[in-house]
Order: C-alpha cells, then structure tokens, then sequence
C-alpha cells in the first residue's frame, strides 16, 4: 500500500505516522508514506495556495491549481488511476468496513483541507471518495488522513503481527469487543473473571461472545440494531 498525502503540513503527517505499529510497517516496506507539500506549486514565490471566498463570507480557500498541480505530480507516476480521498466533515462517515474496502487499493491519495476549506472546482475534477471521520469540524484535513490510515493500515497483510491481529477487534463482527484482562490477578480489590483462569478453552470463547454481545448492547445499542436491518434485507433479498 502506498499513501500520498497533499497537505499544506507534510512534516505533522510524516511525524504523526512514523511511529509504532505503522513507522515500524513503512520502515518494513510493507507500506509507504509520501507527504506532499500543496505549497511547493503555488504559483507566486510566496507559497500562497490561498484567497478571499468568491460572494464574501469569512476565511480563505485554497485555490484549485495548486491543488491540481499537487495532484497531477504525484498522479503521473502512477500506472492506473488511484482513489482520491478527500478530508471533509461534509463526507460519509468513516467506519471499519471502508477501512477494509480501501486496504484493497494499491495507492490512496489523501488530499487535506484547511481554513473553509478547497475551491469547488478541482474536487469536482479529481476526487473519488469525500470522507469524514465524525460529524465534527477540524482545523485541517491532517488528522482525518491520519487516523484513516491508521486503520487502513492494520487491515493490511503484513503490518499487524500475530500478536497484534484484528481479528476480533470491534467492528469486525459488528459488536464491540469483549473485555481484557492481564497480570496480575487481582488489582485493587478486583478480580480477573474465574472463567478466564480456568484454561477451558470453548467456555473461554463462549463468556468472550457473551460479553461481546451485552457490551455492545449497553454502549452501542445502534449497531445491533444494524445488524438486524442487514439480516432483514438478506432474507428478503433470497
Ligand atoms: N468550511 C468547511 C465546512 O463547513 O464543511 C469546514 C472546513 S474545516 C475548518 C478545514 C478542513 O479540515 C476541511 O477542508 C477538511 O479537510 C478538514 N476537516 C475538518 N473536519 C473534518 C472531519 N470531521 N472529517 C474530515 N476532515 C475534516
């Protein structure tokens, strides 16, 4: 997998991801991290990629050329035609299920909004994907591309190890995950679950779905219930 991020702030992507579980993935060549500054292909000596809003209104915009110069150098070096994702609190919602459809992808182009925002125009022209990762509003698009390819990453083969496995993460059965526990035993007063001590491997596996379930139902009711719908619309759909 290889991201190529346009952002007016390559060093706070670069800083932020090479770290940890994915530094030690694009040190391993398992993915790669381009950074790609908006502001190198301004056309003015300055760096200015922005200016007032056509009909008034406060805040800047960033101007479309540059955008599109920023995309076009990265897009002739590719073979075929890559995704373009475009950080934006007017897009769908982020969830794990994207975060696989994307990991499928061989190159993303993350491209990363400030003040209001990017000229209409060039998003028209170039952007596959408009994404948001909450219905919040952020400075800048960095921290959305940030987080996304957090979990894209760990969908890809390779960068997680055994240890580390997704397999049962939340959301990839559409519950929240069971509890964990680690050593000691007992900590301030509280008690590790006996079930988890007993070394019964299936009773393991049946207490684990069991909390799944109950703590998905108490903190997030919503995805049961979507669950639900789905499996309605598969019968009807047989
Ligand atoms: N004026 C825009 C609006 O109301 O939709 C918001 C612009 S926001 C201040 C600046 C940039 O931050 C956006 O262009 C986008 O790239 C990024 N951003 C802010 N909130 C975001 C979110 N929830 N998800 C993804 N990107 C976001």
């Amino acid at each position: 997998m290889r991201y190529h991020i346009l952002t007016l702030f390559p060093e706070m992507v670069l800083q932020g991801l090479h770290t940890s579980i994915i530094g030690r993935a694009a040190d391993r060549g398992i993915i790669s991290l381009e950074a790609v500054n908006i502001r190198d292909y301004a056309d003015n000596e300055y760096g200015k990629i922005d200016d007032y809003p056509y009909g008034g209104g406060a805040g800047m915009v960033m101007q479309a050329e540059p955008v599109y110069r920023a995309y076009q150098a990265v897009a002739d070096r590719l073979s075929t035609k890559p995704r373009v994702l475009h950080m934006t609190p007017q897009g769908q919602v982020f969830t794990q299920q994207m975060a696989q459809e994307f990991a499928k992808e061989e190159d993303l182009i993350f491209l990363c909004g400030h003040y209001e925002g990017i000229d209409e125009r060039v998003l028209e022209e170039i952007v596959t994907d408009h994404v948001s990762i909450g219905d919040y509003v952020l400075t800048g698009g960095e921290l959305p591309a940030m987080v996304m390819i957090d979990a894209i990453s760990r969908m890809v083969p390779g960068v997680l190890s055994n240890q580390e496995s997704a397999q049962f993460d939340s959301f990839s059965d559409g519950l929240l995950e069971y509890p964990q526990y680690s050593r000691p035993q007992e900590w301030h007063g509280r008690q590790v679950p006996e079930i988890l001590l007993s070394g019964h491997h299936a009773n393991v596996e049946r207490w684990r779905q069991e909390q799944s379930w109950l703590r998905t139902q108490e903190r997030r009711p919503d995805l049961l219930e979507k669950n639900q719908k789905i499996q309605r619309t598969e019968k009807g759909g047989e």
